[in-house]
């Protein structure tokens, strides 16, 4: 059994599984240092990494996943909007002279994919496309298990796809884009509450609830997915696609609008194929998927 470090460095959470073949073995969780020197950070990744292998011989090879842009060879974080202390840092080599192991970096939105594609939703499809909503939104696809890598490592920026004119206003200065919409902050935003993912997961409670200003939002808010999983489709093919992310929880009250919008606009040769399904490996996902790529890249 190939055994593997997975870490899903994120700007509230710092994740950790370890990976046995195919089964999650153990995790662990830190919460993010926000304001902690790129070093320090260094330290903390190391250390939690250090308590899966406690029993190991062997060095164990380890991937980290992040919400940013890396260089070309994934030795060094370009720009990670949350965590700034680690613009132009070289973690991987930072983190394999404290772990004498081999690292891989990766961006969160592949880690996530390759983890459903493998082992979660998107199971025995060959091509699968992955969309997460969270605090951002992101996509990745997979095909014949492995990450599509068309720009930065990604497939685009997805985030900033363009779905409604008359949307609000972007970070990027652009009206309308998916992530500015479909974010947590964008559902919450929609719904005349201050952006936050505390008033999504309010909306989410209410739905639950039968609220019908909430129901309504969250039936916007699967059209809007719909028309980016159109656009998406088209471009990309997908036997299926998997939504994932903390907004994924709420998933009963938002995809069967997108599916129903799927079912209306894709073209038939399309509709045949495409199933959309929420992710089924939780919390610990992106954190699996970056041990599948470090045994990948290690192998
Ligand atoms: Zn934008």
């Amino acid at each position: 059994v190939t055994a593997a470090i997975g870490c899903d460095l994120g700007g509230t959470a710092i994740k950790l599984a370890r990976l046995e073949g195919r089964r999650i073995a153990s995790t662990v969780e830190r919460p993010t240092p926000k304001r902690a020197p790129a070093g320090r950070l260094a330290d903390l990744l190391a250390a939690a990494a250090r308590e899966l292998r406690a029993k190991t011989a062997a060095p164990l090879p380890l991937g980290v996943a992040l919400p940013g842009f890396l260089d070309a060879a994934r030795r060094r974080v370009v720009h990670l909007s949350n965590l700034p202390a680690l613009d132009g840092f070289p973690l991987a080599s930072a983190l394999e002279r404290r772990l004498r192991s081999p690292v891989v970096l990766d961006a969160d939105s592949n880690a996530g994919a390759v983890a459903e594609a493998r082992l979660g939703a998107g199971r025995g499809a060959e091509r699968v496309l992955y969309v997460t909503i969270g605090s951002g939104l992101g996509a990745a696809l997979v095909a014949g298990g492995a990450a599509v890598r068309a720009s930065h490592h990604t497939i685009g920026q997805v985030a900033h796809f363009p779905l409604d004119g008359g949307g609000a206003l972007c970070r990027c200065g652009q009206r309308g884009c998916a992530e500015s919409l479909l974010s947590a902050g964008g559902i919450a935003r929609r719904a005349g509450l201050r952006p936050s993912k505390l008033a999504a997961h309010s909306l989410w409670e209410r739905a639950a609830e039968g609220d019908g200003h909430a129901l309504a939002i969250w039936m916007e808010t699967g059209l809007l997915l719909g028309k980016l999983v159109r656009a998406l489709a088209g471009l990309f093919n997908p036997e299926v696609v998997v939504i994932g992310g903390g907004v994924a929880g709420a998933a009963e009250f938002f995809l069967p609008a997108a599916a129903a919008h799927l079912e209306r606009t894709l073209p038939r040769h399309l509709r045949a194929r495409v199933r959309l399904k929420a992710a089924k490996l939780g919390r610990f996902a992106g954190a699996a998927g970056a041990a599948l790529l470090a045994q990948e890249h290690d192998g």
